[in-house]
């Protein structure tokens, strides 16, 4: 292949796209340095960036010479927009997600139990928004397996979903992009967390109904040949259980690191439609404090597992338990360190996830599209 035939000359502008959202905002003469790119190839690529409204121009003060101007580049956050849903066991939320990556929210539905329904649901506001909005992306988190290739979901579990061809249910017109929970989730704080920014091996955990983990090994979200891999809620951490698992084995650690373990060993009665809302109802009780210490040591000892099989420099705890308080932290922090492998818990960080009201899954999904629109610019 040429240097310079048409196939380098698209990488480089996608090389260039994604330089502007990392750095932004960012001058032509910082992009030429990072990518040793001539100032002249940079500003013929900036220009058609700017030209098909990816990037846009802004003036900033300069940093040494105060009073001189400096053009910077920053990425246009409206002009390319996903409709971003965050699929849950019992409800999905649903929101808009933007070019930066953010996502503002837009409104919540009882999740069908049937596919057909659900996907019936998402045109419905797909064409909503649409009357409105150039919704160039459909962004999915799943509770399960998406083979991303087929976009397939093969298995979310705690819905009752096998093997759910996306593209047989759904057709809009925009690509519709799936991904697990979990991945979008370490991918949402790969892409705005500052203490992830230099990290390459971290672990996301996603504690509902269910338990999922996303993982990131080399800086990059590893999905596994088939698409299962991070799926620590089903490993083994009671070998003599008998009490079987919907994913076929038994003793599953989703079993005691999930809110269904502590609604169930909760002695008090609650209040809610599922288990979701009775979490909610429970961490607000006074006497709850017991069974959510005893549910830190059990999530610990999955946290355990992994830190020493993966390694990881940070493992963030996200869904229903990301907002417990310190006490809670402190107990999973406490656990791991005295389980887990000295050298493995060093440098070791265990922190709740920085998304709140609106879920890292709903994030992650706007950045799925986001780096999907990045890899399709031609
Ligand atoms: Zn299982």
């Amino acid at each position: 292949m040429k240097y310079n035939s048409p196939w380098i000359k698209v990488l480089n502008k996608r090389n260039i796209l994604k330089i502007v959202h990392e750095n932004r905002p960012v001058s032509r003469s910082e992009i030429s340095e990072i990518t040793g790119l001539t100032p002249s190839s940079v500003t013929r690529i900036t220009k058609e960036l700017i030209e098909e409204g990816f990037v846009q121009e802004i003036g900033s003060e300069g940093k040494n010479s105060p009073g001189r101007r400096r053009i910077l580049l920053d990425i246009k956050n409206n002009a390319f927009l996903s409709l971003v849903f965050d699929v849950g066991v019992n409800v999905t939320t649903y929101g808009l997600g933007y070019f930066d990556g953010t996502v503002s929210l837009g409104g919540s539905f009882e999740t069908p139990r049937a596919p057909e329904k659900f996907f019936m649901k998402v045109r419905e506001i797909f064409e909503k928004y649409s009357l409105d909005n150039k919704i160039s992306r459909v962004s999915l988190s799943v509770p399960g397996m998406v083979n991303m290739e087929e976009n397939r979901i093969l298995m979310a579990p705690n819905l009752g979903w096998r093997d759910v061809s996306i593209n047989e249910f759904l057709q809009l017109g925009v690509p519709i992009l799936a991904d697990n929970e979990a991945n979008l989730s370490v991918l949402a704080e790969k892409y705005h967390s500052e203490d992830m920014k230099e990290v390459k091996e971290a672990i996301f955990i996603v504690v509902r109904e269910g338990v999922g983990t996303g993982v990131l090994i080399d800086g990059k979200l590893y999905r596994g040949p088939t698409y299962t891999a991070g799926e620590a809620g089903h490993m083994t951490v009671d070998m003599r259980s008998n009490r079987l698992c919907h994913c076929s084995n038994k003793g599953c650690w989703e079993f005691y690191a999930s809110i269904n373990w502590a609604i169930e060993h909760y002695e008090g009665k609650l209040e809610g439609k599922n288990a979701i809302e009775k979490f909610a109802a429970l961490k607000k009780r006074e006497d709850s404090r017991k069974v959510l210490e005893k549910l830190a040591q059990n999530i610990a000892i999955g946290i355990v597992n992994i830190v020493n099989i993966l390694n990881p420099e940070i493992v963030i705890l996200g869904g229903e338990v990301q907002d417990l308080g310190e006490y809670f932290y402190r107990i999973v922090q406490e656990e791991v360190k005295q389980r887990a492998l000295k050298d493995a818990t060093k440098q070791l960080k265990i922190r709740p996830s920085i998304f709140g009201t609106i879920s890292s899954n709903l994030v992650g999904a706007a950045v799925l599209a986001v780096e999907n629109i990045i890899e399709n610019v031609r």
